[in-house]
């Protein structure tokens, strides 16, 4: 057994015999085996000197306990990493970011403590998945949607409070967050938003209560554990339809993004998309892969229209009565319709509720908040992981352009043959690029892999491009690029860090943000 970083063995040891004492000896890991399980398996540091490996895992049930935990940490100065259901599978799973910490495992804590469908939100505890989610309304009968990200094993609680998110209307999963309860780092216990209001009657229904609006301190952070979170939800709509909107030329992108934007600013499409490629996700082909790699955007085009693949499209999903949804579609075909060439795609379209035989014809069943697992049917059967470069550019055309072809060149310079790039409409305003590439069970590859991928980060930050999310690999470096004024946002979080967590227990190195006695001098 490993000890945690500047703990000695003797005081480890005393630790975890109090840990057991508070939780029960069955729910203190310590062995091997128990802590392989903890390792991250798509870890692009997989068997190298830095690949971050806990020393144990603790897994309370209960508020009470998560205090007790973090009283004796505090005592012994122990890092803790917090995960709630562990599947952050391309950010760290359920490994902690420095070696050594000990996983603070939330999974027991797995119950649904309220869902209303009269004002449509949940107040969930960390270990509930999408999965119980999703089985507790229809148990209950209920007519409200959950928002399931791609996998939905995961849970509301890690993947919102990780800025993560799905394809309905409510699929910015931190803004549908509404009333937190945390365990602070000295194990003091808090409500945000109206939760600080004995009795309160609307901590699930106003985010904001009185004074500082804090909710927002905890997602991405390391300043408190979530043990409730409250987590809006969406009434189920009469009707769902997809249009498809293709364009055949390169720049066709342009006033295609605009018309977009005016369409998700305006509230006309609610739902998150993808704004991408065909050709350049195409299958492959000899013929095109020559292209791609230093053909004419004429000839890309020539290509396209020959084969039937439009240069770009932007699948746009609709929800609501099912008046109002073909209206939409309706608008936003008439006003894609002033750009020349543009073809159109009608459906899949639902009415709900589905019986059980129209259940089972649906192909994309996240789009309409079914959880499921089919993503990992959809990778290549050699996958045996991947890591996202994730950059925010904003929503418009030529960002795109730019951004494609600046990463496509980058990736060809360092020998990786062409980017496969996609987006998400995730978040109003800005679009979030998907550079995707495997993590490999080969040190040396994964080397390369790192290279590629912190290159990716410097001239994505050149051009005032920034990340929203990462591998905890890799949250040093971004980091490091939001530096303005001698980097006075981290300067700040490190204040509050210290003033909040004096013992720096609580998931050391987050987001770049390390305790006092940690801290290192940074770029
Ligand atoms: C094929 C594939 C597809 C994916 N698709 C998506 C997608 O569509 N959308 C998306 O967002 N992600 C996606 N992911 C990434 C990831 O799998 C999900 O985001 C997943 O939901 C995260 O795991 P989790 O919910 O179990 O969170 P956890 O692993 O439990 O937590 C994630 C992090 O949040 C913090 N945290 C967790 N719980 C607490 C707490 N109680 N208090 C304080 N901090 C806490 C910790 O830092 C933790 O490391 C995908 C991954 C794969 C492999």
């Amino acid at each position: 057994m490993s000890v945690p970083p500047g703990v000695t063995p003797k005081d480890f040891s005393d630790a975890i015999k109090r840990w057991q004492e508070a939780l029960g000896a069955e729910w203190v890991f310590t062995s091997d085996e128990d802590i392989d399980l903890y390792r991250d398996p798509y870890s692009p540091v997989w068997h190298e000197q830095e690949e971050p490996i806990a020393s144990a895992a603790v897994a309370p049930d209960g508020v009470e306990q998560i205090q007790a935990v973090v009283r004796i940490a505090n005592q012994y100065k122990i890092p803790l990493w917090t995960i709630s259901t562990g599947k952050n599978l391309g950010y760290g799973g359920s490994a902690p970011l420095l070696g050594g910490s000990v996983v603070l495992d939330l999974k027991r804590m797995n119950r649904v403590l309220e869902v209303n469908d009269k004002n449509h939100y949940a107040l969930v505890e960390p270990g509930v998945s999408y999965f119980d989610l999703y089985r507790y309304i229809q148990d209950h009968k209920l007519k409200v949607w959950i928002d399931p990200p791609d996998p939905g094993w995961g849970s509301p609680m890690g993947n919102s409070l990780e800025r993560g998110g799905g394809y309905t209307p409510m699929h910015d999963h931190f803004d549908a967050v509404c009333g937190m309860e945390v365990v602070l780092p000295d194990g003091e216990l808090m409500r945000t938003g109206m939760g600080a209001l004995p009795g309160a009657k609307t901590w699930q229904q106003y985010k904001y209560g009185f004074g500082p609006y804090i909710q927002g301190a905890f997602s991405q952070s390391s300043l408190g554990i979530v043990t409730k979170m409250g987590v809006w939800l969406y009434p189920e709509p009469e009707a769902y339809l997809l249009g498809t909107v293709m364009v055949w030329k390169r720049n066709d992108v342009i006033p295609l993004v605009e018309i977009f934007t005016e369409l998700v600013s305006s509230g006309t499409m609610r739902g998150c998309t993808t704004v991408a490629s065909p050709l350049w996700l195409g299958l492959p082909d000899p013929e095109l892969d020559t292209l791609r790699a230093g053909g004419s955007v004429t000839a890309m085009e020539e290509y396209g229209r020959r084969k039937g693949i439009p240069y770009w499209s932007i699948p746009l999903p609709f929800y609501g009565p099912a008046k109002v949804v073909a209206a939409q579609w309706e608008y936003a075909k008439k006003k894609c319709s002033s750009i020349p060439g543009v073809t159109f795609q009608d459906g899949p379209s639902y009415r709900f509720p589905l019986n059980a035989d129209d259940l089972a014809k649906v192909r994309d069943p996240v789009q309409i908040g079914i959880p499921s697992l089919q993503i990992f049917g959809l990778l290549p059967p050699q996958s045996r992981g991947h890591i996202g470069f994730s950059p925010i550019v904003p929503m418009d055309g030529q960002a795109l352009i730019d951004a494609f072809s600046l990463f496509d060149s980058i990736h060809r310079e360092l020998g990786w043959g062409r980017a496969v790039l996609t987006t998400l409409t995730s978040f109003p305003r800005a679009i979030v690029i998907i550079d995707l590439f495997p993590v490999e069970k080969d040190v040396e590859k994964n080397r390369k892999m790192r290279e590629l991928y912190r290159r990716l980060i410097k001239e994505a930050a050149a051009r005032g491009w920034g990340e929203y999310r990462t591998h905890t690999t890799f949250m040093g470096d971004i980091s490091n690029t939001y530096s303005f004024n001698n980097h006075a946002l981290r300067r700040f979080h490190e204040t509050v860090k210290d003033a909040v967590d004096p013992n720096g227990i609580l998931s050391p190195g987050k987001c770049g943000i390390w305790p006092k006695r940690m801290r290192k001098a940074e770029a």
